[in-house]
């Protein structure tokens, strides 16, 4: 890539950036934040109900679309099985299931892997998602 491509290809992606922000900064119309408002009562890897949103990833069910960010093409996973639908070990229809099962279950109770109360996970939780840098 030649400089002025170079320069070029930064100054577009600034613009990108700039035209992406809102006044906190944050990317309105990202997947992230539509996952989050769409499905608020469900935050958790729909795999494993791994429930710590900072953590947690917002992955396209339809990879061929990324542009699409409507709920229905939007899962939350966990980085591991992010990265397992990705490389094809999950399947589109077995993580649609799992997204309809997770509206319908009750949600896992991790408290006890991470030697918490559930209200102190939460807490914790809530603090984590807080400190999250926006990407
Ligand atoms: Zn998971």
């Amino acid at each position: 890539m030649t400089k002025a491509a170079r320069r070029a290809a930064a100054k577009k992606a600034a613009h990108t950036r700039k035209k992406n922000r809102t006044s906190k900064g944050i990317t309105s119309t990202s997947p992230r934040k539509i996952a989050e408002e769409h499905y608020k009562d469900n935050i958790a890897c729909v795999w494993c109900g791994y429930p710590i949103q900072s953590v947690l990833q917002v992955a396209h069910v339809e990879k061929s679309t990324p542009k699409n960010n409507k709920p229905s093409n939007l899962v939350w996973l966990c980085p591991t099985h992010h990265r397992e639908y990705d490389l094809k070990l999950i399947s589109k229809s077995m993580i649609l299931e799992r997204r309809e099962f997770w509206k319908n279950d009750p949600k896992a109770d991790w408290s006890n892997l991470f030697g918490l109360s559930q209200k102190q996970l939460s807490a914790r939780a809530r603090k984590a998602h807080k400190t999250r840098k926006t990407r």
